[in-house]
């Protein structure tokens, strides 16, 4: 489908704005994907954003979203044209003011020609009008859009953005936010960050919520819905916000005794990982039936499908760990995801350790010894798995697996300096699973690209390591199964 929205009359009106001068010649359109080999159409070229300001409305009875986008980026080259990322229907494009002719194309493009050619640095502020029902859309046959009995929640990876802002959509680009969204009174509107202000009028209530750090576009959330929200400060002095949906029925204790411990567990993270990168902490649990949990920025999302079975701490440590690991520190490209997947999977191990479950050691053993050479689990490599496999059961295990495998090469005091210098060394920034080597050779004085290549590289299952095949092969018998293990098995479908 190729729509081309444009005013009767405009034509002969842009046909002369056309008439560039000479010096024009180099403006070129941005491309229409940021370049990530996984998802080539995701994100943009040609530009960088620093901001996003959502103004929205959303009636959950209909599952009408309309508002307003005003994003604040910069241009990278001369630019005749760029790209968002998005699929609500569009009124009204302005750039720096001027009204701007757009159209759609592909699974999810928004192509925008400015009235005048936009200069290489030049700062740009677009502003796109739109609304739609997110529920009705999809790219690739699919929607990440998940409608609840009171409303819908915005929470998916590696896309969830689409549905319901335009943005260049890669973390590579990553920005801050400002979301202020009107619900019914009644309804509550969750989002990232810090909750400025409420205030009604008209039988709506208008919740603004502010993330002041730089954030990736699939870790920005929103969530609507008839929520308990709940407030608190861990003893670290982390403000934490979590929500809950009032419709948990049988689910609602469980889920209060695992999220009501995000502060105690960003302050116990904090001691691995440096202090807490973000405002403010915590979760929310809507009343949704998906199988997974995400990392969404500073306000967790968790399926209420992680507490069928009681409390869940080790979900919340998951998600807690990529704070650091992920958020803070995001991927430069997809198939960087063993940074992300890898360490929220170890920090679990750390967890278990911590309440007496079973070592990271022990787990690792584990792990090891429950998949025979000729298992697949060996065949995908966490280092580059590749966009079919990038969230399968490998880049988890295998990936915390080759971590535990770090951590016996280069010794307790170099691995933890690496665990906690490395948030620090790519602060609110991106980095690659070959950045994350160069900075563990540099901490730890070694040559790792034999360790890195045995563990993340090679689809085939490692020999075991000199100094653990001793108790990892004796008598033929695997490490009996530590304690926690059923459990940090149920939550294998976290993201
Ligand atoms: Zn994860």
């Amino acid at each position: 489908m190729h729509r081309r929205i444009i005013a009767p009359g405009a034509l002969a009106a842009a046909s002369l704005m056309l008439a560039i001068p000479a010096s024009a010649a180099s403006y070129s359109p941005g491309a229409p994907g940021i370049g990530d080999p996984y998802y080539p159409a995701y994100g943009n070229g040609g530009y960088d954003v620093s901001h996003y300001d959502l103004r929205l409305q959303y009636q959950p009875t209909t599952d009408e979203l309309a508002g307003t986008a005003t994003i604040l980026a910069k241009t990278t080259q001369d630019l005749s044209r760029f790209n968002l990322d998005f699929l609500l229907d569009v009124s009204e494009v302005r750039v720096n003011g001027a009204a701007a002719t757009f159209a759609t194309s592909g699974q999810h493009e928004l192509e925008i020609t400015p009235k005048t050619p936009l200069p290489k640095g030049t700062p740009i502020t677009v502003v796109v009008r739109y609304s739609g029902v997110p529920s009705t859309k999809s790219a690739y046959g699919f929607t990440t859009w998940h409608r609840t009995p009171d409303g819908a929640v915005a929470a998916d990876e590696p896309e969830s953005a689409w549905w319901w802002f335009p943005s260049n959509d890669h973390p590579s680009d990553k920005a801050t936010y400002d979301v202020s969204v009107a619900v019914p009174n009644g309804t509550q509107a969750i989002s990232n960050g810090t909750l400025q202000s409420t205030s009604s009028q008209l039988g709506w209530t208008r919740y603004n919520w502010r993330q002041n750090k730089p954030q990736a576009t699939y870790l920005a959330t929103l969530a609507l819905g008839r929520f308990d929200i709940t407030t608190s400060t861990s003893d670290g002095g982390v403000p934490v916000i979590n929500a809950y949906s009032k419709d948990l029925g049988d689910n609602d204790g469980a889920a209060r005794a695992s999220v009501e411990r995000t502060g105690e567990i960003v302050d116990w993270l904090s001691g691995y990982f440096g202090p807490y990168p973000f405002s403010t902490a915590g979760g929310y649990v809507p009343n949704t039936t998906t199988g997974y949990a995400l990392e969404t920025q500073t306000r967790v999302y968790y399926s209420q499908r992680q507490f069928a079975n009681g409390a869940n701490t080790s979900v919340v440590v998951h998600e807690l760990a990529h704070q650091w690991y992920g958020d803070d520190v995001s991927l430069k490209g997809w198939k960087d995801i063993w940074i992300n997947e890898g360490f929220a999977r170890y920090a679990q191990w750390l967890w278990s350790e911590h309440e007496g479950e079973g070592t990271a050691q022990q787990l690792a053993d584990y792990v090891y010894a429950s998949h025979p050479a000729d298992d697949a689990f060996w065949t995908i490599a966490p280092g580059d798995p590749g966009p079919e496999d990038q969230f399968e059961l490998p880049v988890y295990d295998r990936g915390a697996l080759a971590i535990q495998a770090l951590r016996n090469e280069i010794g307790d005091d170099a691995f933890f300096a690496v665990l906690k210098g490395w948030p620090k060394e790519h602060a609110y920034g991106n980095a690659s699973v070959a950045d994350f080597r160069a900075y563990a050779e540099q901490v730890s004085g070694k040559s790792l690209s034999a360790l890195f290549d045995t563990w993340l590289f090679q689809p085939t299952k490692p020999a075991a390591p000199a100094a653990r095949s001793a108790s990892i092969t004796k008598a033929g018998v695997a490490p009996v199964q530590p304690k926690s293990w059923k459990k940090i098995a149920a939550t294998n479908d976290v993201h």
